[in-house]
């Protein structure tokens, strides 16, 4: 790697500032006006290159032909979909540029997502010459990685103890197999499932992906899914393959309106077996009165450890129990309510007549053997036929068409 003497200046533009630089720039090959001369300048950039190491430092390189005297040289770039344009001037020897950036809690790009870098240099008569522009995935090479496929998963791992990559990418379709036995949900987009051995180098490469953590996992919709090693990475996967698919075929907005018991239901319920403890867990609480009210778990769930587990198998709890109530459609049309409305308690009224206070207070009599009201004993199809069975087909039809429609 090529190293640099040093480095002069380094800044970042506003966008507004980087633009009017860009319109003020030249092609590669310019007409020069100077005291009433045409001069033919010509630069061209015959090779280029970028070298990083993850979080510490990008090194770019430029090689140039050029009739002018070149006296500086910068490099550009933009990361991901962010709009800023970074830039830093670099060293200029016999036709060369050399950049390094040196990374820091300022500068640190987004891992996961491209790089768009171009090159600009700047002759002794102040003229400015412009590269095309080029990309460079920036990924984690901290580590070496293996990797392994099974449409539409590729696997990523950085130890040599990942022993049965197959049965984890069998184990991913597995999961999408399970959740669409319980939704009408598409199968999921081209999606990366990469393993980390350690969890403290995940969390780095989350924090430098700028993925929002809540309750242990990240927002869906990124194309890249983080774990660590672990006896329990199959069901892991399984739960964040939940996550994904209902972003995808909800829509960011419509998965955003999901109640926070519900999503996570879903994805704990995809995980596979019930968890005999968590489910006697919640039977115990529901006897002893201390369920966490649904109400309150409408928005995230509960940070507190004892409180997020229980949350967590309330969730679960629930859920099977609308599953087994209501089938894969009436659960399906359930779910669209929510997304559509975005209501957590409300959701259910136009559908199935009730809303969720009541549905909750019909687990709940379920979990502790008391009579049942009125709900738990209504088939949702003669509900639904009360709401009117155009509105279910809507709703349905609806949900599966979305699915179909994501890119
Ligand atoms: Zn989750």
């Amino acid at each position: 790697m090529q190293q640099l003497r040093r480095v002069r200046r380094v800044y970042w533009l506003s966008f507004v500032l980087a633009l009017v630089w860009c319109a003020s720039a030249q092609p590669a090959q310019a007409q020069e006006r100077t005291l009433g001369r045409t001069l033919q300048e010509r630069v061209e950039f015959t090779v280029q290159s970028v070298e990083y190491r993850f979080s510490e430092q990008l090194d770019f390189t430029a090689e140039f032909s050029s009739t002018a005297i070149i006296l500086e040289g910068y490099v550009f770039y933009q990361v991901g979909e962010d709009e800023r344009i970074w830039v830093y001037e670099g060293e200029v020897t016999r036709n060369r540029l050399d950049i390094q950036v040196l990374l820091d809690d300022t500068n640190q790009p987004q891992v996961f997502a491209n790089i768009r870098y171009w090159f600009r240099i700047a002759s002794d008569h102040g003229e400015f010459f412009e590269s095309p522009s080029y990309t460079v995935y920036y990924d984690d090479n901290r580590f070496t990685w293996q990797q392994a496929e099974l449409p539409p998963f590729r696997l990523l791992w950085h130890s040599g103890q990942l022993a049965d990559a197959p049965a984890i990418l069998g184990a991913a379709r597995q999961g999408v197999a399970r959740l669409q036995a319980l939704l009408p949900l598409a199968d999921p987009q081209p999606l990366t499932l990469r393993v980390y051995e350690q969890a403290a180098d995940l969390q780095r490469a989350a924090q430098l992906a700028h993925y929002p953590w809540a309750a242990g996992h990240m927002q869906p919709g990124q194309g890249v899914v983080l774990f660590a090693q672990g006896a329990q990475l199959e069901r892991q996967i399984a739960h964040e393959l939940a996550h994904q698919m209902l972003y995808e075929s909800l829509g960011a907005e419509g998965y955003a309106n999901l109640p926070a018991w519900l999503r996570e239901g879903i994805a704990i319920v995809a995980e596979g077996e019930a968890d005999p403890q968590a489910a006697a867990l919640v039977r115990a609480a529901a006897q002893g009165s201390s369920l966490l009210p649904l109400y309150t778990l409408c928005g995230t769930l509960p940070t507190d450890a004892a409180q997020a587990h229980m949350a967590r198998a309330q969730s679960a709890a629930l859920v099977r129990y609308l599953i087994e109530h209501y089938n894969k459609t009436g659960f399906g049309i359930l779910v669209e309510a929510f997304a559509r409305s975005g209501n957590c308690i409300q959701a259910p009224q136009a559908a199935f007549g009730v809303d969720m206070l009541r549905i909750e207070q019909d687990w709940l009599s379920t979990l502790t053997g008391e009579t049942p009201t009125t709900l738990a004993q209504v088939d949702w199809r003669t509900v639904g036929m009360a709401a009117g069975v155009a509105v279910l087909l809507w709703g349905l039809t609806r949900l599966v068409a979305r699915s179909g429609r994501r890119k």
